[in-house]
């Protein structure tokens, strides 16, 4: 596949996407794969390759019993069914509104968004909001807003696709999740500081190191 991206000034990018062999992947393909599958913690899947290979994927994830995470990017709708597959669904607003409908330019209304895709069927949603960080709903109740770490943006490019990968690397079922999403806005965040696409993603310990900084400079500000 291709892409080409254009980056305003202001860090937003577009991205004219050539599928090229993503879009030539089969069900067929998927299913002399899937043995692969008992060997793997998670599954991560997104919307470059054909819908109906991303479903079956989802449910040969599903039938292994692995954790699926569902990046909607680019955004279509995503039914029932396939939301019933889902362990983590991570969506930003343009895709959230593709498949609820509703507006998200408020974290209230995000967090409605989240209510709407809990009651479709998926276990946890992400739903993350540019430089405004995320709202993380499940269906055990627990609902947090993490904030995105202030920094200077060069391109955004690849925040959402750096998010996501440092998320299902970092998350363990029930551990310390708002460390888990933390660390994933630390990764995002370490990639809209620099220009590019793959290039920009940070290493894990850079992910640790920036974290720890950030840990110190509010150590220090902490009032007494
Ligand atoms: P893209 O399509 O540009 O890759 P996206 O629209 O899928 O990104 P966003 O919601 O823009 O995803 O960003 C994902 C996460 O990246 C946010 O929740 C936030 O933690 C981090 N992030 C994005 N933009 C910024 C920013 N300007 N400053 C700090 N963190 C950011």
């Amino acid at each position: 596949g291709l892409a080409f991206i254009t980056v305003a000034s202001s860090g937003e990018n577009n991205i004219i996407l050539s599928a090229g062999a993503n879009g030539r992947l089969t069900a067929a393909d998927v299913e002399a794969a899937a043995p692969g599958l008992r060997d793997v913690d998670a599954v991560l899947l997104q919307n470059e390759i054909p819908w109906s290979v991303t479903q079956s994927a989802l449910q040969w994830a599903h039938q292994f019993g692995k954790r699926v995470f569902l990046n909607p990017a680019p955004a279509r709708r995503v039914g029932r069914e396939t939301l019933s597959m889902v362990d983590v669904l991570v969506l930003n607003e343009t895709e959230a509104q593709v498949i609820t409908g509703i507006q998200v330019d408020t974290p209230h209304r995000a967090e409605t968004a989240c209510q709407r895709l809990l009651g479709e069927g998926c276990q946890g949603v992400v739903l993350t909001l540019g430089s405004n960080g995320l709202v993380y709903q499940d269906k055990a109740g627990r609902s947090l807003r993490v904030p995105a770490f202030s920094v200077e943006v060069v391109d955004t490019t690849a925040a959402g696709d750096t998010f996501i990968g440092a998320l299902a690397a970092i998350w363990e079922a029930d551990a310390d999740l708002p460390r888990a999403l933390r660390f994933a806005s630390a990764a995002a965040a370490l990639t809209v500081t620099r220009a590019g696409a793959q290039e920009s993603i940070p290493e894990r310990g850079e992910i640790e190191s920036f974290l720890s900084q950030v840990s110190d400079a509010e150590h220090t500000h902490l009032p007494g």
